[in-house]
């Protein structure tokens, strides 16, 4: 759980790799997608190095439940009529970052089933 100075997201934590953070707290950063798929793409993070949501919740119920609350207040300071979010884990899931994050994702309709 320590910080890992070689993860792109650590380094976001640590203030070395830039980004458009628009929440912080305790336990969770939130910060623009590069690469946005929706009007609203945040990435919802813990503030400690882990692989994937599953990593998360064994350390942690209540930063689990941290970046869920984030992205709800993210949301709703958005005014967002829905949302929604996702963990990818793995690769076949498209998992490219291995430090946990929540896609926060809004703004226009949502297909289902997801690609
Ligand atoms: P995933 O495919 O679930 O691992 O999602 C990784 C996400 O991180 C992708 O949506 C990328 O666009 C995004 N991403 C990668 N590097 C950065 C970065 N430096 N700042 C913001 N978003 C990033
Ligand atoms: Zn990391």
């Amino acid at each position: 759980m320590a910080l890992d100075p070689n993860c792109i997201f650590c380094t976001i934590i640590l203030g070395t790799t830039p980004a458009d953070i628009v929440f912080r707290s305790l336990n969770v950063i939130a910060f623009n997608d590069l690469n946005p798929q929706a009007p609203t793409h945040v990435l919802v993070i813990p503030t400690l190095h882990t692989e994937n949501a599953a990593g998360v919740a064994r350390n942690s119920a209540t930063i689990t439940a941290d970046l869920f609350l984030a992205a709800d207040q993210i949301a709703k300071e958005r005014g967002l009529n829905g949302y929604r979010t996702v963990f990818n884990t793995g690769e076949d899931a498209g998992q490219t970052v291995f430090h946990a994050h929540l896609h926060l994702l809004g703004g226009r309709p949502m297909a289902w089933p997801p690609g």
